[in-house]
Order: C-alpha cells, then structure tokens, then sequence
C-alpha cells in the first residue's frame, strides 16, 4: 500500500471451513491454491511494491463456476478480488493485507470460442493472453490492435477491466472503442448475457461500458466479442532524433495527411529513458546515437500489399516515409532518423520503446505518473512539469515518455543517484501535488490509461467534482449493495 494511504473500510467476513468446501465443491481441488507459496504471486503485484492476503486463490474454468463460486461469496458477505494476469500498475488486482476474502483468477478460463473472419470479430474467454489474440487473429489474416508492454502475460479480462490503451489507440482507440459485447458476472452471482456481435445496438443503456475500465469492481467480466481489423501488409518504423516535444507534435500532426492517414503509432523517448533500457535489457542496439534529449518512434502501416518503387528505392510506406522525414529534416524538426531496414530493426526499436517499464523496475526506486493533456499541450506540459519537479527535487533524474498522439505521458524519474526509497518518499507527496495540480490546471487527466486501483484512491477524491464522484458511488451501490466485488478499489465508499 502507498506509505501515505490510510485503508479504506473493507469487509473481513472469513472463509469458514463449511465455505471452503463449498469452493471445493464447485471448481475442485485444482481450481484452489490455500499453501502460502503458491498464494505469493498473487497477492504481490507486478512491481513488488504492495503485497496483500488472501484466504485462498479460486481458478475456475467457466463461467458456470465463477457464477457459483461469486454466489456463494455474496450469499456470506465474502469479498472477491478478481485478477488477470496481475500486470497493472495501480495495485486493483492486488488485495489489501487485511483481506479475508478469495482471489479469483481468471487464468484458466481462455478460450478462443469463435473467429469471425467474415465479420471481423472474435468471441474468446476473459483469460486469453493479450498476445495469443494477436496471433489467433493474424492466423486469419486479421489484426487485433491492442498492443502493450504487458502483452505476453497480461489477460483481455484485465485489459478490458482497466480499459488499457498502449501504443495503437492513436488510430484504433483504447480497449473499449475495440469490444462489441460482453458476459459478465454480476456481484450477486448472475450473470449478464450481452455477447452480441453488433455494431450497432441503440437499445437503452450501453451496459458494456460500465465494467470497461471498472477495475473489477462492479463485476467479472467472463467472456467478450472483439472487433478485428484488415492485417496490416506494408508497415514503416523509424526512430527520429527529433528537436523537442514541440517539434514531435508537429510531425505527428504533419504525418497524418503525409501517410494517407496511416499512422498506427507515435511514441515520445527521452535520450534518458533509451539509456535506462539499453543499460538493463539485454540485446538491444541503440538505433541513433545522435545528440539530442528527445526521440520519436513512428510507425505507418497500411493493409494494402507494398508497392514496388522505382529502381533502389523501398517502395511502399518506407518511400512515403522517407520522403516526409526528408521534408522534416528541412523544417529542423527531424535532426536524425533511420527507418528499420527489416523486421529485426523494427523489433529492435519496439523493444527500447516496450521494456522502459521493465528497465526502470531494474534500476530502482522511482516515481511515475500517467498523465493526459490535449495532445497540442503536451510540450508545456512537459517544460513546465520539469520545472516544478526539478524545483521540489533538483537531482531527481526525469525520463518523460509516453503516447504522445494520446496526449498522454508517463511522466516518469529515476530516484537521485544514491537516494533510498523512504527519502524519496519523503519528496513524494509534494511532487505528486504538484505534477496533479498542473494537469488539473490544464484540463487533463490524472490516470489515462493505469486505471486508480489502491494508488490513486486518494488523488481521484481530491481532483473530481462530489458530484462525480457520487454517481460513481451510486453505481457501485447499486450493484454491489454488499461491498464485496474489490472493494476498496477506485473509491472509498
Ligand atoms: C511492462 C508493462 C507495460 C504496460 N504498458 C501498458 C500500456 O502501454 N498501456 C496500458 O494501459 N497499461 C499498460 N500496463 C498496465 C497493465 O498491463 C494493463 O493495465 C493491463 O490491461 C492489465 O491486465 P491484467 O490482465 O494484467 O490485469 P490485472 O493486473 O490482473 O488486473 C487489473 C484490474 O482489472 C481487474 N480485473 C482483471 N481481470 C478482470 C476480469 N476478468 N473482470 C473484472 N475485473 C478484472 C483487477 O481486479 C484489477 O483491478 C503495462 C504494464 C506492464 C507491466
């Protein structure tokens, strides 16, 4: 838990025996974890910073038994911490140490149902991984573009349930613009059919959109239809010195007509945050060592095959795409920009842009903050973000980056040279007030694509209207008069 939080009031109804046995009796004895060393990674989250406790870890196989077993909870008062693959980075999949309940995981349950290459959708299972989908879907020739760092182990249930966004939602939006229906088990234990393959339904309220980006704390979705799109056949990626993030933004809004409006992805990378990865991930080339603080990863893709070009030339998107970076450079923008010759360069760059995370988990304490503004703001955001930071902090080292075509940056620094945790976190607070104050001060988000989860409870309750916030706590009552679906997660009721 944030060393600063103080708990939100929680049911602690324990597991009785007679419970246990009905668990038992409903998803078997594979369907339970009770030894401690088997609990252990589940109830730590991916950064290792919270750990909690839960009575037991419940794996049932379908839907028929997380209805039975989110039944007999509710019918006991029993609280349930539902988990993906327990790679989010607010702490919603992580119980509270006073927890009494079970965590529900939905590991097992992941099943592609059904592809419907004709219709461009597919119906799977809350615990396929996210990358399995990609594959399932380019074996028909399709794409599913949700793409994050996470991807080899996080779950569609929790990337629906955080609503995740990642490095396509410029062109494909963020997980819920990519869903069609759900199934979801409610907190009493019923559960809501609404697996329909429509795009258009305009029948009363979209209930879809209240469990998208929940947290797992109005229900567990089970299963989902999932739109998918023509595979892109001709992709360009290139790695740009470019001046600052000014410069970057104006690219990007120069690269939408230049590309034919085939820009799948723009990433903002600092000079720090690239030495961050290239310091701790094996295997990895820097793409451009030129003297600059700020690079861009653009990516073009098309779902057309590639067209030759004249002799010695790329042809396709890569020709489209030199051309531009040559009209760039004119500009000043552009100071140095190579475009990836093979797929291996191109993998080289998205695994820099994709193992910050990792890379930074491996260099120590740090602070994070994943931030939204209008996309045009981003660069005072940044230059005035810096400021106020460097001021509270001086010798904290920044790493700013982030989806910038989203507006969105994770606004990140490295503890000081020598600095432990608890100093940092002594400076924590004041810097977490001030980074939130800016982008409150400028119309923006305080989470914009990590969710609120256990770290930032107190941070939504200090910058939403009462309004706001007791529409959110109508819904949950509403739903879960009981409290017992994550409770303690998002807002404190
Ligand atoms: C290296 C790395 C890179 C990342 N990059 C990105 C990124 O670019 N963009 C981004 O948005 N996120 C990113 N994340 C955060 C994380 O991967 C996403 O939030 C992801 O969507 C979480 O999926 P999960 O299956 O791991 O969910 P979990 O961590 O298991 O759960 C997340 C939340 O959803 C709830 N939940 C999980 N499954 C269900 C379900 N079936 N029904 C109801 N509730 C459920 C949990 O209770 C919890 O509140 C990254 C994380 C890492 C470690």
């Amino acid at each position: 838990m944030p060393d600063t939080l103080t708990p939100p009031s929680i049911p602690t109804v324990p597991v009785t025996p007679a419970v246990l046995d009905g668990l038992r009796a409903i998803v078997g004895d594979k369907g339970l974890i009770l030894d401690d060393q088997g609990k252990e990674p589940f109830v730590r989250d991916w950064r290792g910073t919270l750990v909690g406790s839960a009575a037991v870890v419940v794996r049932p196989a379908n839907t028929e038994e997380v209805s039975k077993v989110v039944k007999l909870c509710h019918e006991h008062g029993i609280a349930i911490v539902p988990q993906g693959g327990n790679t989010g980075l607010m702490g919603g999949a992580t119980p509270y140490p006073m927890h009494s309940g079970i965590l529900l995981s939905l590991g097992r349950m992941n099943k592609v149902i059904e592809v419907d290459a004709v219709g461009y959708s597919m119906t799977v299972e809350a615990g396929c991984i996210l990358q399995t989908l990609q594959e399932t879907a380019a074996s028909h020739d399709r794409f599913f573009p949700l793409s994050l760092g996470a991807q080899g182990s996080c779950l569609i249930g929790g990337n629906l349930s955080t609503n995740a966004g990642g490095v396509q939602v410029l062109r494909y939006g963020n997980a819920r613009n990519l869903v069609m229906g759900l199934e979801v088990v409610l907190p009493n234990g019923d559960v809501w059919n609404g697996l329909r393959s429509l795009k258009k339904d305009n029948t009363g309220y979209d209930l879809k959109h209240l469990f998208m980006g929940a947290e797992g704390t109005l229900g567990i979705i089970t299963k989902a239809v999932l739109k998918l799109w023509p595979a892109p056949k001709d992709v360009a990626t290139a790695w740009l010195a470019v001046r600052d993030p000014q410069a970057a933004i104006e690219i990007l809004s120069e690269a939408h007509a230049a590309s034919d409006d085939n820009v799948g992805s723009c990433e903002l990378m600092s000079r720090a945050g690239t030495d961050v990865v290239l310091r701790h991930i094996p295997g990895l080339q820097d793409p451009l060592k030129a003297d600059t603080d700020w690079f861009l990863l653009l990516e073009w893709s098309s779902s057309r095959p590639k067209a030759d070009g004249p002799p010695g030339s790329m042809g396709g998107m890569s020709e489209k795409l030199e051309q531009f970076l040559a009209e760039q450079f004119e500009t000043g923008r552009v100071l140095d920009a190579v475009i990836a010759q093979n797929e291996a360069q191109a993998r080289n760059m998205w695994t820099i842009r994709e193992s910050v995370a990792p890379a930074s988990r491996a260099e120590g304490g740090g602070l994070s903050y994943d931030v939204s503004v209008a996309t045009s703001k981003v660069p005072v955001f940044i230059d005035k973000g810096l400021k106020a930071v460097l001021e509270i902090l001086p010798s904290i080292r920044p790493y700013p980056l982030g989806h910038i075509g989203d507006g969105n940056i994770h606004f990140s620094f490295m503890s000081p040279v020598g600095m432990d945790r608890e100093t940092l976190g002594q400076y924590s607070p004041a810097i977490t007030r001030a980074v939130n104050d800016l982008v409150r001060d400028m119309a923006g988000s305080i989470s914009a694509e990590h969710g609120i989860g256990i770290d930032k409870i107190d941070e939504l309750a200090h910058y939403r209207s009462k309004v706001e916030l007791d529409t959110m706590r109508s819904l949950k009552r509403a739903l879960d008069p009981k409290n017992i679906m994550n409770p303690g997660k998002i807002l404190r009721l």
